[in-house]
């Protein structure tokens, strides 16, 4: 198999090898890896077809994650798509309403960011024992929301690691902050900040930037990593359930051989959209990148215009993990759209940090053809949230809704009946005050478990494990502190 190496979207001329890409999450210079090339599949579709998910997982994997061994990268997939997900199929398929639903949301914490974050835990364990690392791992993370709990669940007791978690105290789901704030396991941290995600996020990356702390900490014996979408360990796991839907699609006869498929997303920080993407240059046939976001349209904005820009209100909604203006995987796809031209790609991310805006050239704007974007208001979201219920008894997240509304909208102003999936990335328990709203006002109050106990009877389906742990569980994290306390909190919880 041909060795791939990873360089950074601020310096093309890096090498380093997977392991210690994943172990680093970010480049030094600020940057974010890459592949230097995009291998493609090296199985047909017809036999990826045949296979369950961990073998379609190691298939794509094995390609990227060039220095595991095999063992090392099987034992990685089997420990993390285990039965901590609650179907044999990992990522079971729901056609409603003339999509595909594929449902990313049957792992531990009951979001998308479980199949990633079930196995970046052993990717990394894994990495540090490859590369001799005798420092503990202190796991620094943003969140809004999802990513938060889904990290926390994964390194839970994970000997040699640590995990701090920061999240918008407000900006989240009452599930969400429970499902953080109730986190067992002595290595872990959850904090809340008197801000947004992107003040969250922004925080983090100056801590992962801060030389003299890093210098500090590893006289201490820690060495940070990072658990947020912007890591390939993360990436790479979110190729996999695209290549799975697309070969079950065919197992059942509901495409042909090489027929192109349309693929939605509710997007935030552009991670599960990319990996789509990634995935189309692997040998995916794809027609459409379908990008949905919610108030928080930068992304829309950017695909109808080519300028990127962040000033702007933000704006709190009822998808509250698609709260984002700034969204960071989006500079791997301008770095692509730039020919892999570093200096250039390091232009536009200095306009974003000084001007808070750029503007990609009429070159790169030809790149975005095959993507779309469209957005959905909270009325909107709703709204569909009812409509599907009504018309078809399935119920989905606010989330998942957004790119329903979207992918409708799609369809009545292009006429394209190409077949399609929608990424369906939050079970409807985890925002269940919202969607109990739109099935059923009546039933809303302020007893989120009993909503849950109702929606369940409304939508035919179990409460989720993921929610009967919390019911009861004791508050063990409330620390709140202001963005600029983030670093003594750190400090604080490693001392
Ligand atoms: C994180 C998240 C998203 C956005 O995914 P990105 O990869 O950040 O674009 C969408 N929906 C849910 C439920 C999420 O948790």
């Amino acid at each position: 198999m041909k060795e791939i190496l990873y360089k950074s979207t601020r310096n093309s001329k890096l090498r380093v090898k997977a392991s210690e890409a994943i172990l680093k999450g970010l480049s030094d210079d600020g940057g974010l890896f890459l592949p230097t090339e995009i291998p493609t599949l090296d199985v047909s579709f017809e036999e990826l077809s045949k296979m369950n998910y961990r073998e379609v997982a190691y298939e794509v994997m094995k390609l990227f994650l060039t220095d595991y061994t095999e063992e090392e990268l099987k034992n990685c997939i089997n420990n993390a798509y285990d039965d901590k997900f609650d179907t044999e199929d990992i990522v079971p398929l729901t056609f409603a309403d003339g999509a595909y639903y594929v449902e990313l949301f049957h792992g531990a914490t009951i979001a998308f960011k479980d199949m990633a974050l079930s196995i970046l835990p052993h990717l990394m364990t894994t990495a540090a024992k490859k590369n001799n690392i005798d420092k503990e791992i202190v796991i620094l993370t943003a969140t809004s929301g999802d990513t938060g709990k889904a990290a926390l669940a994964g390194f839970d007791s994970v000997p040699g690691t640590k995990i701090i978690v920061f999240y918008p105290k407000g900006g989240v789901s009452f599930i969400q902050e429970k499902q953080m704030v109730t986190q067992k396991g002595a290595n872990t941290k959850v904090i809340g900040i008197k801000g947004n995600f992107d003040d969250a996020q922004t925080g983090v990356k100056k801590l992962f930037g801060d030389a003299k702390l890093r210098d500090d900490l590893s006289n201490k014996g820690f060495q940070f990593s990072s658990a947020n979408s912007i890591n390939i360990g993360r990436l790479v796991p979110q190729i996999c359930y695209y290549v799975f839907s697309y070969a079950k699609l065919l197992s059942e006869g509901k495409i042909a051989l090489g027929e192109k498929i349309n693929i939605v997303v509710p997007t935030g920080n552009f991670g599960n959209i990319l990996a789509a993407y990634i995935g189309s240059k692997m040998g995916l046939p794809v027609n459409k990148f379908i990008c949905a976001s919610n108030e928080n349209k930068v992304l829309y904005d950017f695909f109808k215009t080519g300028t990127y820009d962040k000033n702007r209100d933000f704006a709190l909604t009822n998808s509250p993990s698609m709260d984002i203006l700034i969204s960071s995987n989006l500079e791997r796809l301008i770095y692509m759209l730039a020919g892999d031209d570093d200096e250039k790609n390091k232009e536009f991310m200095h306009e974003l940090v000084t001007e808070g805006r750029y503007e990609i050239t009429d070159s790169m704007k030809e790149g975005l053809k095959n993507f779309y974007g469209g957005f959905a208001t909270q009325e909107e979201t709703l709204e569909q949230i009812g409509k599907l219920y009504k018309d078809t008894g399935y119920v989905i997240d606010t989330h998942t809704a957004v790119a329903s509304r979207v992918y409708d909208e799609y369809k009545k102003t292009t006429g394209d009946d190409t077949k399609t999936i929608i990424a369906s990335t939050a079970s409807p328990f985890k925002f269940v005050g919202n969607v109990m709203k739109a099935i059923n006002p009546a039933g809303v109050s302020d007893d989120d478990f009993a909503m849950c106990d109702s929606l369940s009877k409304l939508a035919n389906v179990d409460v989720p494990r993921a929610v009967e742990e919390i019911r009861d569980a004791a508050v063990l994290h409330s620390d709140v502190v202001e963005v600029d306390d983030m670093k003594a909190a750190v400090l604080a919880f490693l001392k």
